[in-house]
């Protein structure tokens, strides 16, 4: 049969029937035949869908037809355009567009002037959602802002992601277990030498700023939108993430109040609700994120970039940047492949480039993501998004192309791949495989159906997965490092970008030493190197302790452990009678001796002792009771001290502290009131430091205050594990003392004694850790 044949048969309007009935499928069927086939099929299809003659014929063609390898290709992307099942295997689709980049490109080639400008005020290097935020909240401002993108706007991850918008950016390691646990378990992994306690109060921190991060995100980006009228198919309709085990539960229920605390409503779903709402048999409980849901990237980048050009700034594309130099704070050569460009400040937003440029940050490392698309599904999403870690995936379904109950289904997922080059876009048939089995276990109805497109895309992921906003070096801003969650952070990091280019100053809701790339360049915790950081840990810790505590004293109030001291008087002792001593008859060295105090030089020993008052106090003298002002504390040099709450109205002892221990810490970092009571119990020598000189040191940030800190923090964690140590104690006798009083037929069910042994399971595990001896900070 000759091509001609072919291309007079389909030339017919019936010509599918008619070919079937004159050639059978003996021949084999080549490239050119079954494009001619297509384009048959297409031209006789409405709403993209097939007629029935046409669905009959090209169902017929796939169970017995014989195709060459690309002929294949061709028939199964014509099937995925129709919404068509085959019964062969599902290839990769030839398609690799992003569902995005469909339609027409208005910047493709945009050049704001002939010639790049020599000098600007600020550069951006990067148009894509960040890149593109921060031009945008530069418009207006007067400066001369030029953005430089190496191809088109939204080429890169912002034109080839999912279309999501999520509140809280699930990275996690392994399983998500909720915000704060994934802090935790990244700090954990990322800082192994870090103490437990502090990893704790820093994550829980960090979930905190995250939330609020991704809630001032949500809200420029809607504001945007709406202020710009930009038509980007914008879908606030909720997202549904659904749990795959029950400590997924247990975290994404934590995640409701930590929500709340930042007013945002998050709600729990039933596996009956999650069955109602989308058809999704579920195995777990879902958390339903009403504010968010899905957009088109490119619409939105392209819409508010439109805006930017319109208010001042300049754009240049298919410009590579190929590196910075900084010569002063305000003065940076930006060199590029169309000439050089001098400017006070540069917003670097390249994310998974970002080390191509600044190989400093090799620490941002390049991951590649695929996505598939599959045509004319049943709409159950309606633009929200679902999500799950039984995969991992997410899926939505975009209004564009939303029509008469049916969308497009965008569904990516996989475990993400490092890649060597950002640039890359080989797609994996592994991948692929994973994403349709994944497909048709959350869409029964479209096994056997190809994809019409599927793509790749690089995103940018860190180390301790959360991204990177501030100053690499004065005047350089970074603004990278999403781990797959853009969505939830660049259009807030855009505008901080912005603003820390124009006024040099970090904001206060990105803390350096938890957002800054310069946390990178170590693999010291910035957190435990910085005053900022040491203090706001040594408050947090303050908090867990009095946490601790108030739970020590409700136990207490209900057992009467030994041994009982005698009750201090109703009167509050502020402090011990007399005056104290200046400290000069102190030697230095016996200071030094003590482990908390060793890391420190002879002159700053020195330097701490002029700062301090001398006490020495004989056996049973109240230091101090619980409820006092306080707002200084002590380092026991002899001697022992008895640290005791009044439970039940009896003073019950909860430590003894020896020598070396510091205490009191708690009241001079928070300003609280004394939580305990500090009695003398072998004669002492006590040294004390006020508040006062305490603030002005640790306000010089000096070496010497940077240690002091971390000397504080270090007590407050013993004491920390002291207390929670003890309150476990408590905890084991009352229920050791309820199972003995429990008669054995009233056993509880097996699940009950699950989560009991689960309980109990921890203790052994936690001895290890908490092998210091107990001591509850005052
Ligand atoms: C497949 C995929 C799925 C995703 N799904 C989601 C999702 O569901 N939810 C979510 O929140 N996020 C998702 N993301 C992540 C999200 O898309 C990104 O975090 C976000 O787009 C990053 O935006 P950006 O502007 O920082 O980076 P990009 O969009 O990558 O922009 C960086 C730009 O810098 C340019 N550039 C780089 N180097 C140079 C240079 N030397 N000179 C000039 N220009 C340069 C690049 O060409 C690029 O255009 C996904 C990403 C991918 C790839």
């Amino acid at each position: 049969m000759s091509l001609q044949g072919v291309d007079a048969r389909t030339r017919n309007s019936n010509s599918g029937l008619q070919w079937r009935r004159k050639s059978g499928f003996e021949r084999l069927l080549n490239a050119n035949d079954v494009r001619a086939i297509s384009a048959q099929a297409l031209a006789a299809s409405k709403q993209g869908r097939p007629t029935e003659s046409w669905r009959r014929e090209l169902e017929t063609m796939d169970r017995s037809a014989r195709f060459s390898r690309n002929a294949s290709r061709i028939f199964q992307d014509l099937q995925a355009r129709l919404g068509i099942p085959t019964v062969r295997p599902i290839l990769l689709p030839m398609n690799s567009q992003p569902f995005w980049h469909r339609g027409p490109h208005t910047f493709a080639n945009y050049q704001s002037t002939i010639r790049l400008p020599g000098v600007a005020d600020v550069v951006i290097i990067g148009a894509g959602l960040t890149g593109v935020a921060a031009a945008y909240r530069l418009k207006d401002t007067g400066l001369r802002v030029v953005l430089l993108e190496q191809g088109d706007p939204a080429g890169e991850a912002s034109g080839r992601n999912g279309g999501n918008f999520e509140l809280l950016p699930e990275n996690s390691v392994g399983i998500y277990e909720g915000l704060a646990p994934g802090r935790f378990t990244f700090m954990r992994q990322r800082y192994p030498h870090v103490p437990t306690e502090v990893l704790q109060a820093v994550s829980e921190r960090q979930a905190s700023l995250v939330l609020g991060l991704a809630l001032r995100n949500r809200d420029i980006f809607k504001k945007t939108i709406l202020n710009e009228g930009i038509l980007c198919d914008f879908s606030p309709r909720g997202w549904l993430h659904i749990a795959s085990s029950e400590s997924e539960e247990q975290g994404i229920c934590d995640e409701v109040s930590l929500a709340a605390q930042h007013g945002q409503r998050i709600a729990i779903w039933s596996r009956g609700k999650i069955a109602q709402e989308f058809g999704i048999e579920a195995a777990f409980l879902g958390r339903f994120i009403p504010g968010d849901g899905t957009y088109h990237p490119f619409k939105y980048v392209c819409g508010e970039l439109r805006a930017a050009l319109r208010d001042g700034v300049t754009l240049y594309t298919r410009t590579k940047v190929h590196s910075i130099v900084s010569v002063r704070p305000n003065e940076h050569r930006v060199l590029t492949g169309r000439g050089k460009i001098a400017a006070k400040s540069v917003i670097v937003a390249t994310n998974a480039f970002t080390r191509e440029l600044l190989p400093e940050l090799s620490a941002i490392e390049p991951y590649q993501s695929q996505i598939i698309v599959t045509e004319h599904v049943p709409d159950r999403a309606r633009g929200r998004i679902v999500t799950s870690d039984n995969g991992p995936v997410f899926f939505n379904q975009p209004r564009e192309g939303a029509a008469n109950g049916h969308a497009p289904l965008l569904m990516g997922g996989g475990n993400d791949r490092r890649m060597k080059n950002p640039s890359m876009r080989r797609r994996s048939p592994a991948v692929h495989a994973r994403l349709l089995s994944l497909r048709d276990s959350f869409y029964p109805e479209l096994v056997g159906q190809p994809p019409s497109a599927e793509w790749v895309g690089p995103m940018a992921f860190t180390p301790d997965g959360l991204p990177c906003i501030g100053f690499l070096r004065p005047g350089l801003v970074i603004a990278a490092g999403y781990n797959g969650y853009g969505g939830s952070y660049t259009t807030a990091a855009g505008h901080a970008a912005a603003e820390m280019a124009i006024t040099n100053v970090v904001p206060d809701w990105l803390p350096e030493e938890i957002f800054s790339p310069r946390r990178l360049l170590t693999n010291e915790p910035l957190f435990l190197t910085e005053r900022e950081g040491l203090w706001r840990v040594a408050a947090s810790l303050c908090r867990q302790i009095q946490s601790v505590n108030r739970k020590l004293s409700e136990a207490l109030t209900l057992q009467q452990p030994t041994p009982v001291l005698p009750t201090s008087s109703a009167a509050q002792i502020l402090r011990p009678a007399g005056q104290g001593r200046p400290t000069d008859s102190i030697e230095p060295e016996s200071l030094r001796a003590y482990d908390s105090f060793s890391k420190f030089s002879r002159e700053e020993i020195c330097h701490l002792l002029r700062l301090m008052r001398r006490w020495d106090l004989p056996k049973d003298t109240i230091i101090f009771t619980e409820g006092s002002p306080g707002g200084t504390c002590f380092v026991i040099l002899e001697g022992a001290i008895d640290v005791s709450i009044n439970a039940h109205g009896q003073q019950q002892l909860l430590t003894t502290l020896n020598a070396g221990n510091v205490f009191g810490q708690m009241s001079l970092i928070e300003g609280v009131p004394r939580s305990a009571t500090c009695s003398v119990r072998s004669d002492a020598v006590l040294l004390e430091i006020e508040r006062q000189p305490c603030e002005e040191l640790f306000h010089s940030g000096s070496s010497l205050a940077l240690k002091c800190l971390a000397t504080l923090n270090e007590g407050l964690i013993s004491t920390l594990r002291g207390a929670d140590l003890r309150l476990m104690q408590l905890d084991r006798a009352e229920l050791q003392r309820s199972s003995t009083e429990m008669p054995t037929s009233s056993l509880l069910s097996d699940n009950d004694s699950v989560e009991r042994c689960a309980g109990v399971g921890i203790v052994p595990e936690m001895s290890e850790v908490f092998a210091s001896p107990p001591t509850v900070d005052p």
